[in-house]
């Protein structure tokens, strides 16, 4: 305890050493914060933030702190806290206010869906704005039971790190790349571009998920749109008999 103070001082509980002023510098000092922290949530983490925007992060973040200091640390005046979180509640509210009106600021504040799969193949220009991997995505379609790219119309992923899959229609489902763990014994083989393609079959590139039909001997070339080296046998897993679409 603090020399010259004694336990239950009620003014240095709630108002502290401090002039009065004092509370407009609390007022500067978390606006500052909260608008810091905002940025900084949004430009170095889209991801990693559970269930939640980075607005709702930052809720957390900032009542926790305001809330927290002054139970324990005795030359933290309880009024200094309650304007600190009243003052966080009031940035929120205008934050979500100004978000609402300026679609450009919601975009960059809470963030918008972006498109991680289009017609069966994986969009990289989305999982390189978004910062999601393809084994995230993988993942993401396993849990929900798909077991190959070609039965995926869409997939976005939204704000709050959860993925809204499309599927096709059954009747639409199409060969697509497999998504089976490599540890799996149902793992397909790979054939690296280059070798000849052992059986007349729809080949899916390993990485994107682009699928072309190649005759038996035809030798492999490179993925035309990733230039990815390698290929698996496309699954046709749903797709309806009949002449099955060369190419997505
Ligand atoms: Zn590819």
């Amino acid at each position: 305890m603090m020399d010259g103070t004694y336990t239950f001082d009620l003014e240095r509980i709630f108002i502290g050493n401090l002039p009065l002023l004092f509370f407009v510098e609390v007022v500067m000092r978390t606006t500052i914060l909260y608008m810091w922290t905002l940025f900084m949530l949004r430009v170095t983490g889209k991801r990693g933030m559970g269930e939640l925007t980075a607005l709702e992060l930052l809720i957390v973040i900032g009542l926790g702190s305001a809330v927290g200091d002054p139970m324990f640390y005795p030359d933290v005046p309880i009024l200094h806290g309650m304007a600190a979180i009243a003052l966080v509640v009031l940035l929120h509210h205008a934050t979500v206010m100004f978000t609402n009106r300026w679609p450009r600021a919601h975009d960059f504040v809470i963030g918008r869906p972006r498109q991680l799969v289009a017609d069966g193949r994986l969009d990289l220009k989305g999982m390189g704005e978004s910062q999601i991997s393809r084994e995230e995505i993988f993942t993401g379609l396993r849990q929900e039971r798909f077991r190959h790219l070609g039965q995926i119309r869409r997939l976005w992923a939204e704000p709050d790190g959860k993925f809204s899959i499309v599927p096709y229609e059954a009747g639409d489902v199409r060969p697509g790349l497999p998504f089976i763990p490599p540890d799996d014994v149902e793992a397909s083989v790979k054939h690296p571009a280059g070798e000849p393609a052992p059986e007349s079959h729809v080949f899916a590139c390993d990485y994107c998920g682009f699928t072309e039909a190649f005759a038996a001997g035809e030798v492999l070339p490179v993925c035309p749109r990733c230039e990815h080296d390698c290929w698996q046998y496309a699954s046709d897993e749903g797709v309806r008999s009949g002449p099955a679409p060369a190419a997505a």
